[in-house]
């Protein structure tokens, strides 16, 4: 199905952390197509040259720059590189996270709980730390979670626990950082990428998790960009503090 998409970033200057594949790559192409100027970054300079790229093969005027989120040199130079060739940062979309365990939470090694809690959450605390002196008025935040945040669980406990902490990182921030900038958070269902190749390339366990939503279908990165546009964006000028559960009606809350 042809999608309409509109223009509701042009002007705007974007900054999508680990956005060179993925959920973090959709949300930089969507702001892109409807006009913002485009920061993206991941770990990897290869990774993030070819996402480059792939986006200014759609037109996308873009930045491509190495940021390990955890490494404090490069989460300068990704804040200071977007001042520089933009001047400004209207939105920020903080989509790293990691998963290294499936053990269960009693039995996580400390060197795991800190890169956790060291990825997942205080990065983004930090890269917010040097953003803000740049963020404009009418600016906005948002916060990529998990529906394992609500329900920490399992093989995914311990990361649930990290994106339960963003659902109060989204309210904190969005108190500290009122009424100039807003913070919401996306909380996304299973979606079939690289990060969830352990649920989705099995195709027993991928029916499982399909059968769980009640739309009967995973995700896709395109409508966690969706979701994230629309929070980032002026049609959602009146919303912070808020988390919007994208799972394809997946129980989270009432
Ligand atoms: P993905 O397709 O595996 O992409 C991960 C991206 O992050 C890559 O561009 C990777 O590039 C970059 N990256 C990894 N570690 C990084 C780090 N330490 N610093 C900077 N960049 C880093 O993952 P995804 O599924 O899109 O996940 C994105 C977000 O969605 C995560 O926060 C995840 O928790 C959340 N989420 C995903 C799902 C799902 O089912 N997929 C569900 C709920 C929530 P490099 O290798 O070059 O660094």
């Amino acid at each position: 199905m042809a999608m309409k998409i509109g223009r509701r970033f042009q002007g705007k200057v974007a900054i999508v952390t680990a956005s060179t594949q993925g959920i973090g790559l959709a949300i930089a192409e969507r702001l892109g197509l409807e006009g913002a100027s485009i920061v993206i970054s991941s770990r990897k300079q290869k990774n993030v040259d070819e996402a480059v790229e792939k986006l200014k093969n759609k037109g996308i005027r873009v930045l491509g720059v190495v940021c390990h989120v955890s490494n404090p040199q490069q989460r300068k130079h990704l804040i200071q590189k977007t001042v520089e060739e933009y001047g400004k940062i209207d939105v920020f979309v903080s989509n790293a996270a990691v998963n290294p365990t499936v053990d269960p939470v009693l039995q996580t090694q400390e060197s795991i709980l800190d890169k956790l809690w060291e990825i997942n959450v205080k990065a983004t605390v930090l890269l917010l730390q040097e953003a803000a002196p740049h963020l404009q008025k009418g600016s906005s935040v948002v916060l990529i979670s998990s529906i394992a945040g609500f329900n920490p669980q399992g093989a995914m406990a311990m990361y649930g626990v990290t994106k339960t902490a963003l659902l109060g990182l989204t309210k904190a921030l969005a108190a500290e950082m009122a009424p100039d900038t807003r913070v919401n958070c996306v909380a996304p269902g299973f979606v079939p990428t690289h990060f969830a190749e352990y649920i989705t390339k099995d195709e027993a366990v991928r029916k499982i998790a399909e059968e769980k939503t009640l739309l009967q279908r995973l995700g896709t990165p395109e409508d966690m960009a969706a979701a994230s546009a629309f929070l980032a964006s002026d049609d959602a000028c009146y919303i912070t503090g808020e988390t919007l559960v994208v799972a394809g009606g997946m129980p989270s809350r009432l």
